[in-house]
């Protein structure tokens, strides 16, 4: 078995009960099977206390208003405590650690939703490597009898194509953006014409072309302007259709309603514009938030581009990663708003957990906006 990790996956460190958050609220635990056995025989009152705040059918954890009832007061967990971290079900033993599975391949990742995690990934100023490594395990075969092993590869080589723009700091930003969106049009055009053979030779001319003159098509003119406003609008009313987890995002979602886009298309253009010009940060903090969105691109891509081999959504998933890059700016621009036009570091890891744990870890919200950024990418 192949493994890959970014290179600061290791030093993650859970800060338990000085978190700014808690993983333990908010969402339901599922409890795998072997942990649900131990459960089970677990002696005394504690043991008793376990088997009747588990939801058995469902194999989850009770929750009392939308927490862990595990998780006390202090915002420790009471098994940890009473059993040691061992008796932790596989889900809490492992968040904020993510895999995502392949032939012969796990993906492992720390989730963002994780504010420990967040600082890490944003905090990280050098360019994120992948550290590869071989185990002896093997793969059950029949979990991936039709796994498209030829479009997985060109994925992968797409990907380290990607990479490679998405970390050429020569450039700004939101033309590495638009160009790797390109190239996973590109893609994805080989794929729907059935001329995958041709994927090659696009990498190719992608890996090897000169960038310097890269125009950056997303620049705030006021064209542009007329269009982004409407989209904008449009894509806020999809986040707020979604499943809420907390009730803070609710908040965050209305005032950034209020504060961007109440007043018109005039007003938006003028406060975007205010914010690309100081990026709610002097200048040194400008070059900052070019790196923070990198990272995030990064995070993104590695975690969802090679997905689509199980679905074909190859310019989808590029999408969704530029997508939440966008919202997570468009968020930042109402809270600097909200902070007087400052923006701190910590402002801006909430922002991105927020964000990551609303809309990243509830599958019935990723299904709603794959189905809707595919539906906008026909139109
Ligand atoms: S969210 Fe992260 S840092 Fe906070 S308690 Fe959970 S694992 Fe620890």
């Amino acid at each position: 078995m192949r493994y890959l990790k970014p290179h600061y996956y290791d030093d993650f460190k859970c800060t338990a009960n000085s978190c700014p958050d808690t993983c333990c609220a908010g969402w339901q635990i599922v409890i795998d099977d072997k942990s649900l056995e131990n459960y089970s025989q677990v002696p005394g009152a504690f043991g008793t206390r376990l088997r009747n705040s588990i939801d058995w059918q469902e194999g989850v954890f009770c929750q009392y208003d939308r927490r862990c009832s595990f998780l006390n007061e202090e915002n420790f967990c009471d098994i940890y405590q009473e059993l040691g971290e061992g008796a932790l079900c596989e889900t809490c033993r492992s968040y904020p650690r993510h895999v995502e599975e392949y032939e012969g391949l796990r993906e492992l990742s720390l989730t963002l939703s994780c504010p420990v995690a967040a600082e890490m990934i944003l905090g990280c100023k050098e360019k994120v490597r992948f550290l590869e490594s071989f185990t002896d395990e093997e793969d059950d075969f029949e979990d991936y009898e039709d796994f498209d092993f030829l479009m997985f590869s060109q994925l992968e080589d797409a990907r380290d194509v990607i990479f490679q723009i998405l970390q050429d700091r020569n450039l700004d930003l939101r033309s590495r953006i638009h160009t790797v969106s390109d190239l996973a049009a590109d893609f994805q055009h080989c794929v729907d014409e059935d001329c995958r053979y041709e994927i090659d030779a696009l990498l190719e001319k992608y890996s090897s072309a000169d960038r310097s003159h890269t125009a950056c098509s997303l620049n705030f003119d006021p064209e542009d302007y007329e269009d982004l406003y409407s989209r904008r609008i449009e894509e806020w009313e999809l986040l707020n259709s979604l499943e809420r987890l907390r009730p803070e995002w609710s908040e965050i979602l209305a005032n950034c309603r209020s504060l961007l886009y109440s007043q018109g298309k005039e007003s938006y253009k003028n406060l975007c514009r205010e914010f690309q010009g100081s990026c709610g940060f002097d200048s040194k903090h400008r070059d900052s938030w070019s790196i923070m969105g990198e990272q995030l691109m990064m995070f993104f891509v590695y975690t969802y581009f090679c997905g689509s081999v199980y679905d074909d959504m190859v310019r989808t998933k590029m999408e969704f990663a530029v997508f939440s890059v966008t919202w997570i700016q468009e968020l930042l621009i109402a809270r600097w708003l909200e902070n007087d036009k400052t923006l701190g570091f910590s402002d801006i890891t909430e922002i991105v957990w927020r964000y990551a744990r609303e809309v990243e870890h509830s599958d019935q919200n990723l299904d709603i906006m794959e189905e809707w950024l595919a539906k906008r990418d026909l139109c």
